[in-house]
């Protein structure tokens, strides 16, 4: 029954969310022939302080979905290795060269990025995407999943789908309605976003800052730096009520050559808070959903990873149910559940390591009136190699098990 929507049949899958799992995982479902409706609550992917980080994991994606020529011509800066300024000395930490087959991560606004999925998509009579449609809740009937509640700018209505899939995020509406909980592995540190016009003097890549009790990272955006600024869990309202001279301050003693742009940080209304989390579903299914994404297990930050690992899920899935969806064969749990173990491991192994550089590198490094943060020898030793810092390159930038596009192009 829709209300203050247009007549429409049930689609063989509503995803609800638009972000990077969703409109992938939507736009391979449409190219297989399978009709999709997905739900985005926003009117544009405008969002400013989402991941910009395309790792080698979506390269290799937008490849196979011959998207890769389009995406370069997106505004982008490649970063081919990151460095750390420990204490004004700079460490080489992550290096991609010699990886193939992309020896470089690109930084790409992630409105660009959706914006080019979602236009993808709509090349596939299949793909319907409904922008300002919320998902409320979910509709049960005959013990299982059978649809969404929806709220749009013409009225509330009804979506029945045989398989929904909830892609709308670290917040989930979906897995509340659904009362899956999330294991929460905590976090030691918030993130501060804000942005710092760049000047041409400036240092040139992405790079990370770590001295006296703060942290902060850079990530260049040509004529701005996004910037990350480190703070210890749950000080956000402390800071905040205190003039925003204290962070202009710091940002300014971490980044001298940042000194004399400071004050475009101009007030507290221009800096976003990214709560920080790491969390994952023991259980990412019930008959008829699906969680994948951030709403299954919510990354941290460290490694930029989140867009890439909300890829690899979206084209798992699309592997795994694309056929019996196109045959229009019953989704018992077992097939969901076969999505989660193929996918668990990876996330798991991502997070133990982004767990472990958490307390013991970052908690450290924004110790109250920290000592100058010193490498062990050992480390920096270790790290002249490229080798070496091939390795968390490979880890965050490939990751483990690499999906790969599986479905075929449905043509009529
Ligand atoms: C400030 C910030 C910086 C980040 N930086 C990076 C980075 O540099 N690199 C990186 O890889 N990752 C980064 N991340 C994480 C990354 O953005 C996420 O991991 C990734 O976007 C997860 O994709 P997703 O599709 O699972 O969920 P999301 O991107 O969160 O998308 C969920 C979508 O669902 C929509 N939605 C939510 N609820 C509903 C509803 N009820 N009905 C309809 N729609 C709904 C939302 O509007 C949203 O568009 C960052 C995150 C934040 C917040």
């Amino acid at each position: 029954m829709t209300l203050g929507a247009k007549p429409h049949h049930p689609p063989r899958c509503c995803v609800v969310g638009g972000g990077p799992a969703g409109i992938m995982l939507a736009l391979l479902l449409a190219r297989a022939g399978i009709s999709v409706v997905i739900l985005e609550k926003h009117g544009d992917f405008l969002r400013d302080f989402r991941g910009d980080t395309v790792h080698p994991s979506t390269l290799q994606i937008l490849k196979e979905l011959d998207l890769l020529k389009q995406f370069e011509l997106l505004p982008q800066r490649r970063e081919s290795h990151l460095s750390g300024l420990v204490a004004g000395r700079e460490q080489p930490v992550v290096d991609f060269r010699g990886l193939r087959p992309f020896d470089y991560l690109a930084l790409v606004p992630q409105w660009d990025f959706l914006n080019l999925l979602a236009d993808a998509g709509r090349r596939y009579e299949a793909f319907d995407l409904r922008m300002r449609h919320k998902a409320t809740g979910l509709i049960q009937a005959g013990g299982r999943v059978a649809g969404v509640h929806v709220e749009s700018p013409t009225g509330a209505y009804e979506l029945r789908a045989d398989l929904v899939v909830a892609c709308d995020g670290r917040r989930s509406t979906i897995r509340d309605a659904a009362g899956l909980k999330a294991k929460d592995y905590g976090a030691p540190m918030d993130v501060l976003w804000f942005r710092v016009p760049r000047s041409a003097s400036d240092p040139q890549g992405t790079f990370g800052i770590v001295n006296g009790g703060h942290l902060m990272v850079l990530l260049n955006r040509n004529d701005y730096w996004q910037t990350a600024f480190v703070v210890p869990k749950g000080s956000d309202a402390t800071l905040r009520a205190q003039p925003i001279d204290g962070l202009r301050e710091a940002v300014g003693r971490l980044a001298p050559f940042l000194s004399d742009r400071k004050d475009s940080i101009e007030s507290w209304d221009k800096v976003s808070t990214l709560t920080v989390q790491v969390d994952r579903l023991e259980r990412w299914h019930k008959p008829g959903l699906l969680l994948i994404g951030d709403a299954a297990h919510a990354m941290s930050p460290i490694g930029g990873v989140g867009i890439n690992l909300a890829i690899q899920d979206a084209v798992a899935t699309a592997n795994a149910l694309a056929l019996p969806l196109r045959e229009g064969r019953a989704l018992d749990e077992a097939l969901l559940a076969s999505v989660q173990r193929r996918r668990e491991m990876p996330v798991h192994v991502v997070q133990r390591v982004q767990l472990a550089i958490q307390n013991r590198v970052i908690s450290r490094a924004l110790e109250e009136g920290g000592r100058p943060p010193r490498i062990p020898w050992l480390l920096r030793m270790l790290l002249k190699s490229r080798i070496v810092r091939n390795r968390p390159a490979r880890l965050f930038g490939y990751g483990i098990r690499q999906e790969h596009v599986r479905t075929p192009e449905f043509t009529a």
